[in-house]
């Protein structure tokens, strides 16, 4: 039986770009994929590339590696991942304070500055200047989501990569070492594994009796057509952003996610808008933080007060014939990804965590391939999963 050098278990845009940098390097490594059509977070995702957003050393260090990566990745993978710099708006409601809302960006690389209703809608006409009390504006990357993932992957398979469509029930452990995975077909060996299953990382871990702080959110949203007729010209969001205390709220609750379908912290919704090149728009979204990966949910009622929340700010998108979908979404509670040693699991990995990815996983891919198969790179120290504890 072969023995791969790793295993990279999730084919969402992580695994598929870790899987990339390690063949890269000379490894052999076998990726896989459980569906042949994952309805995961990098599909539904808006692929915004939020660089100018690094608020710690640590953070601006990797958005600026990542923006780097991006400008180029389309050459170096051969693949077009759609990268283009766009104009972000952040929206600020009526009577909400705008010059505190921009003092909570101040410590950002590039800070997003105050700018008139005016403007605003100027950058973006679909706007609607009654619903806005002000707004922010900065420069944003953007690549699709697919795009980028099916680049990666056709790149890694160029190299040698061999991807497979299997799901992985388990590991193979000999010990505390682990050796390999199973599927229902049987079990594959690797000198090394690595977890990058996204929202089913915690679940997978915690059936191979692993603890490990990472958590997975419902992401609800609304998906246009390709070719609607509608156009934005930016990509909106809230500036006063929910969904990064939502995390840290349900990062502090970790008891709560080990019990079956816990509602670990209420639902928020966050409005955003991004049309892609093909004219598809996403529209969301609402963030629930249940502690199953199916939990039941009223889509009828998620869909209305998506449409709701996002026709107050662009009155024509209220009713756009759309599709409601949802899909896990993995985050840690310290809005830092977890890349590392699985605690308690010689040769178990986990690279997972992305809540908001584009910014930083290409960089982290990069260094942490490097650090696998070359040398220790000490700014990951700071990424491990057991920084937590267990
Ligand atoms: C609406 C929305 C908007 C977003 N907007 C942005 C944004 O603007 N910018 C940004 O940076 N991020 C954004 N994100 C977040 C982000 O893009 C995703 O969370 C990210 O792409 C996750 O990538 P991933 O590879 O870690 O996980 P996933 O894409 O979820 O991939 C994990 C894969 O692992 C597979 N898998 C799981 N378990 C197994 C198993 N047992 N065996 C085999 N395979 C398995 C799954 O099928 C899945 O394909 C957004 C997300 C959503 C939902």
């Amino acid at each position: 039986m072969t023995t791969y050098d790793w295993i990279v278990v999730g084919g969402g845009v992580a695994g598929s770009a870790l899987a990339y940098e390690l063949v890269k390097l000379g490894s052999s490594v076998l990726l896989l994929e459980q569906f042949a059509a994952p309805k995961n977070g990098t599909r539904y995702s808006y692929g915004g590339i939020a660089y100018w957003s690094g608020n710690t050393p640590l953070a601006q260090q990797l958005c600026q590696e990542g923006i780097e990566i991006h400008r180029q990745l389309s050459d170096e993978l051969e693949g077009d991942t759609q990268f283009r710099e766009l104009d972000l708006v952040l929206v600020i409601e009526p009577g909400e304070d705008v010059g505190a809302i921009a003092q909570s960006y101040r410590s950002c690389w590039i800070p997003p500055q105050p700018i008139s209703v005016e403007f605003a809608c100027e950058l973006e006409p679909l706007l609607n200047p009654a619903a806005l009390g002000g707004a922010l504006h900065t420069t944003h990357g953007h690549v699709s989501p697919e795009a980028t993932t099916l680049a990666y992957q056709q790149a890694f398979r160029r190299l040698g990569g061999e991807m497979r469509l299997a799901q992985v029930t388990g590991f193979v452990r000999e010990g505390d070492r682990t050796t390999g995975i199973t599927t229902p077909t049987g079990t594959l060996s690797a000198t090394g594994v690595i977890v990058s299953a996204g929202g089913w990382s915690r679940i997978l871990l915690r059936q191979a009796g692993l603890s490990v702080r990472i958590y997975f959110s419902q992401a609800e949203l609304i998906e246009t057509p390709p070719n609607t007729p509608t156009q934005t010209h930016t990509l909106i969001m809230p500036a006063a952003l929910k969904r990064f205390e939502q995390e840290a709220a349900a990062g502090a609750a970790d008891a709560r996610w080990n019990q079956p379908n816990q509602e670990v912290v209420p639902p928020i919704l966050d409005e955003g808008v991004i049309q892609f090149k093909d004219g598809r728009i996403r529209i969301g979204q609402v963030t629930r933080m249940i502690s199953s990966l199916e939990p039941e949910v009223d889509a009828a009622a998620s869909e209305s007060a998506l449409r709701q929340a996002v026709g107050r700010f662009l009155p024509s998108l209220k009713e756009v014939p759309g599709t409601w979908s949802r899909c896990p979404v993995a985050f840690s509670g310290d809005r830092l990804p977890l890349v590392g040693p699985v605690p308690g699991a010689e040769g178990m990995h986990l690279f997972s965590g992305f809540s908001n990815p584009f910014a930083i996983m290409p960089p982290l891919a990069r260094r942490y391939a490097r650090h696998l198969v070359e040398q220790p790179d000490p700014l990951l120290e700071g990424l491990s999963p057991g920084r937590f504890g267990t």
